[in-house]
């Protein structure tokens, strides 16, 4: 079968890996700082911090946008705008910060939050606003700027936005890699996502002042420099336990050095079937859009009868999946007010072709005559 993901692990993994073993030295240590300085330079942002995963990522970029959770039973939960179509790590931070998720529509074009319907639903209760760049492909955040640029002339406060970057290592908006754009950056380094820890994550901040909160929160609220031998410290904001180890940033440091070739094999692949499945009937690709260059992590397509069309591939030897089911029909949440028509009309049809660096010529040449062939 052609897998639809791949683990990539550079050649020199390995011995870096061995090298921290040797070392003695687990937990928080120097590979780690020098995995953040790699990172700095390659997103183009001083104010980042790595850690455990992406969706503790998520949870501290919560935390950090609106304050400590309410003691239970005191006070309305602040709400925060989402999409439901996102792996659930995305919605269940909101959830795990005691906030309350108002879903917002999808765009069927792009399978990212439809932002007309995001205009509508931002109000005084607003506490955040949480985006996700799916499969890579980039939210138009100039126009959410404008939007939030309304909200505040509207209503005298700005609610904090947060990418969801998971799936967008690579990806740039007007020339600029994800975490330039003025806003908190979440990104995932799980094994299968363009750059792979193993497990491990990052948050990009917009301000020094929001980076020295995160960097002490990831530790529980712990300065690192802080005389403990001597008990002689104090928490003034309470933290989790949220930070990157040694093993996993070694793992990251030796992938990072090869990670732009894969994305640039992703892209290569994405072009290619952008050319052969123009006009197939019964499938429609998702939008492009110039200045906003995905990271291909996935190929999504719009497709007539998804289930049929799983089955042909399965046949064919070919992996392909809906990936995530819509978040807000999971029975751990009270039903949605809301209508949804851009979901409701495109969730059934999404399914993701392989398109990673593993492909061959001959791999996707034959995804393309399985499909073209019919379902
Ligand atoms: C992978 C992923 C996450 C979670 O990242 P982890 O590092 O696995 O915690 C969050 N959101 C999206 C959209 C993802 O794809």
């Amino acid at each position: 079968m052609i897998p639809l993901f791949k683990v990539a692990i550079a050649p020199d993994a390995l011995d870096r890996v061995t090298e921290v073993i040797q070392s003695g030295q687990l937990g928080h240590g120097p590979v780690v700082g020098r995995f953040e300085d790699a990172l700095r330079t390659h997103v183009g942002n001083p104010h980042l911090a790595t850690l455990n995963n992406g969706t503790s990522g998520l949870h501290l970029a919560l935390r950090l946008a609106t304050g400590p959770p309410p003691a239970s039973g005191s006070g309305e939960p602040g709400e925060v705008l989402s999409t439901p179509l996102t792996f659930e790590a995305t919605n269940w931070a909101i959830l795990a910060n005691g906030l309350r998720i108002r879903w917002v529509d999808v765009d069927p074009a792009t399978l990212n939050v439809d932002l007309d319907d995001l205009a509508k639903k931002i109000s005084p209760a607003t506490r955040a606003v949480m985006v996700v760049h799916w499969a890579g492909h980039p939210v138009d955040l100039d126009r959410l700027s404008r939007i939030l640029d309304e909200a505040e002339a509207a209503y005298g406060h700005r609610p904090a936005v947060i990418e969801d970057c998971a799936q967008a290592w690579g990806t740039t908006y007007r020339g600029r890699p994800l975490g330039n754009h003025g806003n908190i950056c979440v990104y995932s380094f799980h094994a299968t996502k363009h750059l792979a820890c193993g497990t491990g994550g990052m948050i990009v901040l917009p301000a020094e002042e929001l980076h020295a909160r995160a960097l002490a929160l990831r530790f529980f609220g712990i300065d690192r420099g802080a005389d403990r031998v001597n008990g002689a410290y104090d928490v003034p904001e309470w933290g989790y336990n949220f930070y990157l180890n040694e093993i996993n940033a070694a793992i990251g440091l030796a992938n990072l050095r090869t990670v732009a070739d894969r994305v640039e094999e992703h892209r290569r692949n994405a072009a290619f079937y952008d050319a052969e499945l123009a006009g197939v009937p019964g499938l429609e690709p998702t939008a492009r859009v110039e200045g906003q260059e995905s990271s291909f992590w996935l190929y999504p397509v719009k497709v007539e009868d998804r289930a049929s069309f799983i089955r042909k591939m399965a046949a064919a030897g070919v992996t392909v999946s809906a990936v995530v089911r819509r978040n807000d029909t999971h029975t751990c949440l009270s039903p949605g007010d809301s209508a949804l028509p851009g979901l409701d009309g495109v969730h059934e049809r999404v399914v993701h072709i392989p398109v990673g660096w593993w492909l061959s010529e001959d791999d996707r040449a034959h995804i393309v005559d399985a499909i073209r062939s019919g379902w």
